[in-house]
């Protein structure tokens, strides 16, 4: 019987992979009857809104999406997509696992390492106050009468809300992950000394989880001294586990130390809701050009095939990835400048050694 999973194009340059990944996922012989459902720019467009209800009804039907990047405007217009999914479905942990692939030039080598993401709070909740609103100036006027401190009132801000029962959910999740996943160390990273009301207390209640894992060893990093040892030892680096703004930034860098964001696969999970997406975002600039790295979604999909319990299609999915990579021949222009192929060929390589794996049985 075939999955049916609902498939979300995104937008900018997110169909162009899409269209590749899926061709790659299909590849490995797994049936899969897609949904296929549009949001971000072209819905709203057509739909006059970014996040049209048949997107949550899909997902609500299948518990499970593949999902393109999704542009979110800067400064001004509509909320995250990408948040308001995660949000909407309780897709409280992020995972995204960097790992060095042979064939990617970098200054590291042997990194494995994954970084763990709460993914429902913190400065990310986008409970916002927009400046000069009457709300703003009554938070202002608050925290004036409350705390005896002064916000300038021509001030727009921002809540961060940290709070136990996601901290503690987060920190059962990737203790858990990290039994399941042979991972020996977490690293927590924070910035409790100044923050002591919500990174000190998300601190506290992963130190309280940690102690039913002894086993695991346990460290605390703040977030600018983690940044340090990431950027000059990654090595020492087994899972990361950061509040929502801190793991999306470090994300990143840790994608930029393995080759790129053209390679980092995530996965936003839930209870019993799953939507599997890329690291990077809608690439804009690459719309239509043939020449993103398909990669980063290739690999979310062999992360959507273990979820499935299809754990052989998603090895030999990434096996074919990592076979194209490391050859090093056709490959897109972010791991390949000097003589690079498009996304398409890209893929057509990967479904070549696909067709080779199943061919030597
Ligand atoms: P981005 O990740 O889209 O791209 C940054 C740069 O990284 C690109 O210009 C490109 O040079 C490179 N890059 C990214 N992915 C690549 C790939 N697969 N192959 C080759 N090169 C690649 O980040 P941005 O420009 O800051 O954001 C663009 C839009 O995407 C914004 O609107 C942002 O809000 C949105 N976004 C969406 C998601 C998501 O859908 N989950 C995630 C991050 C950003």
């Amino acid at each position: 019987m075939a999955y049916k999973i609902t498939l979300i194009p995104g937008d900018g340059s997110g169909p162009d992979i899409m269209v590749e990944a899926k061709r790659c996922i299909e590849a490995t012989g797994i049936q899969i009857d897609w949904e296929v459902v549009e949001a971000g720019l072209g819905a709203l467009e057509k739909k006059g809104t970014p996040l049209p209800r048949e997107v949550l009804d899909s997902i609500e039907g299948n518990h499970i999406a593949l999902k393109g990047p999704i542009t979110t405007p800067s400064g001004s217009g509509y909320r995250s997509v990408n948040v308001q999914l995660r949000q909407h479905f309780d897709l409280f942990a992020c995972v995204r696992p960097c790992k060095t692939m042979k064939g990617i030039k970098s200054n590291f080598h042997n990194i494995d390492l994954v970084v763990i993401r709460e993914n429902t709070e913190d400065l990310y909740a986008g409970i916002e106050f927009k400046e000069g609103e009457e709300s703003s100036l009554g938070l202002i006027e608050m925290v004036r009468g409350n705390l005896s401190k002064e916000i300038p009132a021509d001030s727009g801000i921002s809540l961060k809300p940290i709070s136990r029962t996601a901290s503690k959910r987060i920190a059962h999740f990737a203790f858990q992950y990290a039994v399941d996943n042979q991972r020996g160390k977490i690293t927590v990273v924070t910035k409790a000394n100044i923050m002591k009301f919500t990174d000190g207390l998300f601190y506290e209640e992963v130190e309280k989880v940690a102690r039913d894992f002894p086993h695991i060893e346990f460290e605390h990093l703040l977030i600018d001294n983690a940044c340090l040892h990431l950027v000059s030892s990654p090595q020492n680096f087994d899972l990361l586990l950061a509040p929502n703004l801190y793991g999306d930034i470090i994300s990143d860098l840790c994608a930029s130390l393995v080759g790129g964001l053209g390679v980092v696969p995530g996965a936003n999970l839930g209870n019993g809701y799953a939507i599997f997406e890329a690291v990077h975002g809608s690439a804009p600039k690459y719309k239509g050009k043939n020449v993103m790295n398909p990669c980063a979604l290739i690999l979310s999909g062999a992360m959507m095939l273990d979820y499935l319990g299809e754990a052989g299609a998603a090895h030999r999915l990434r096996d074919a990835v990592e076979s194209v990579i490391s050859e090093g021949r056709n490959v897109t222009k972010d791991l390949n400048p000097q003589s690079p192929v498009g996304t398409k060929e890209m893929a057509d390589r990967i479904i070549h050694y696909l067709e080779l794996g199943e061919r030597d049985g």
